[in-house]
């Protein structure tokens, strides 16, 4: 949700005091003097608030309002009427057409800037939105072979309510520094990034993480103890001045790291709660709970059933294994957004057994067996190209079909996003 103000009112004093106010305030501030250019400008620019006169011509107030409820795009727009009329049916009636708050003439600024907050924060009460800023594994792959897809490496933003939550640091993390620079433009920031391991796909792009050179930002890491080593080292160890000029104590921004013991990370109104995966090192996944629907991200992991197999006590393998198996379904278990590891094809998986991940189809049968709404193949081989990640996708799709089971199932495109 972008941090900018429209204002609509056809008193040009008006419009210089609240731009004048809300630039202060560091939000970026579009203006239009009528209605119809006002709905224009929001379209164009989808403002985070609009803050809109009633008695405008040829549009009035009401007329704007309406167009913009009927704008999908605008959903999280949050719209202040504001106006000297205070007839209590006027008000009654803007709030019925999706007006956020109805302000009477003349009011106090900072009373606005108030309404303004509070309006922001109840509308994102409750929404989930995933973005997928980098899918693949192991390794970043650019090229023409990974466009649809994506060539760089884990990242997901989650955004819960006001809350950025971001899964994992590959090279994807990048952009997502980038975007986060621009909506935020040196006002303060926090973020909450979880690690799930540090193998580089997993950290390799933090260093090039923007924000983390913003004194502005409180960037809190979290993640799982190294074996030996604590995950800060860890951290600090990839940027060692042998391997890039900038240590991770000096790049700016407040980082605080809060190693995983047990329990789970509360988040303002999100519950965060991890789980060990099967995995070289010690790896977690994450389950996100916010306003009652949940994000499970997942990745780098293998069935104990097939890694316990490979030590010759094939029978006792199996059963422990798959006992060890259903723990993973349980902390998976109903989703709505299931992001799974699903690295190898059914036919590739043999000759990489004990390395650490899984085929499509044992990520597929996790998601069946714990009955999530949504699975996102993720973690993408560097040795697939796009038409061979698609037909991964056809494939998982073909089986859940056979089981008769409504699960939506997707192999996730850096850039995609979802609202959950
Ligand atoms: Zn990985
Ligand atoms: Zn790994």
């Amino acid at each position: 949700m972008s941090d900018s103000v429209l204002v609509i009112d056809n008193d040009p004093n008006i419009v210089d005091l609240l731009s004048y106010f809300f630039e202060r305030r560091g939000y970026t501030v579009h203006a239009a003097m009528d209605g119809a250019d006002g709905l224009n400008q929001a379209l164009a620019h989808r403002p985070g608030v609009v803050i809109c006169d009633v008695i405008m011509e040829p549009l009035h107030g009401f007329q704007v309002l309406e167009g913009i409820r009927a704008r999908r795009e605008l959903d999280d727009t949050v719209v202040i009427m504001v106006s000297a009329k205070s007839f209590r049916p006027d008000i009654e009636r803007a709030l019925q057409l999706g007006a956020d708050d109805y302000v009477v003439k003349p009011f106090l600024m900072e009373e606005l800037l108030q309404t303004v907050q509070q309006r922001r924060a109840a509308r994102r009460k409750g929404t989930m939105t995933v973005r997928f800023w980098g899918t693949r594994g192991s390794i970043a792959t650019p090229g023409p072979g990974t466009t649809r897809y994506g060539g760089n490496t884990s990242c997901v933003e989650l955004r819960c309510g006001g809350e950025i939550l971001i899964f994992d640091a590959g090279t994807g993390i990048r952009g997502l520094g980038e975007a986060l620079m621009r909506e935020f433009e040196g006002r303060p920031l926090i973020v909450h990034l979880f690690v799930s391991h540090t193998h580089w796909d997993h950290i390799q792009g933090f260093p090039f993480f923007m924000p983390a050179y913003q004194a502005t930002s409180t960037i809190n890491v979290y993640g799982p103890s190294g074996q030996g080593r604590p995950l800060e080292k860890l951290l600090r160890g990839q940027m060692d001045p042998d391997y890039f000029p900038v240590a991770l104590g000096d790049m700016g921004a407040a980082i605080r790291v809060h190693e995983y013991r047990s329990g789970d990370f509360a988040i303002g109104e999100t519950t965060v709660r991890a789980h060990y995966l099967n995995h070289p090192g010690m790896t977690l996944g994450y389950r996100v709970t916010h306003a009652g629907k949940s994000v499970v991200y997942a990745t780098d992991n293998e069935p104990y059933r097939h890694t316990l197999a490979r030590f010759g006590r094939r029978e006792s393998a199996e059963g422990f294994g798959a006992q060890l198996d259903e723990s993973l379904v349980r902390f998976v278990a109903d989703a709505d957004l299931y992001i799974g590891e699903a690295q190898y094809t059914d036919e590739e998986y043999p000759a990489k057994i004990g390395w650490g991940h899984s085929s499509v189809t044992a990520t597929v049968e996790v998601a069946l067996q714990a009955r999530v709404k949504a699975l996102a193949l993720y973690h993408h081989d560097p040795m697939h190209p796009d038409d061979v990640v698609a037909a991964m996708e056809a494939a998982a799709r073909r089986a859940i079909q056979g089981r008769g089971v409504d699960l939506r199932c997707f192999a996730a495109q850096e850039g995609q996003v979802i609202e959950v």
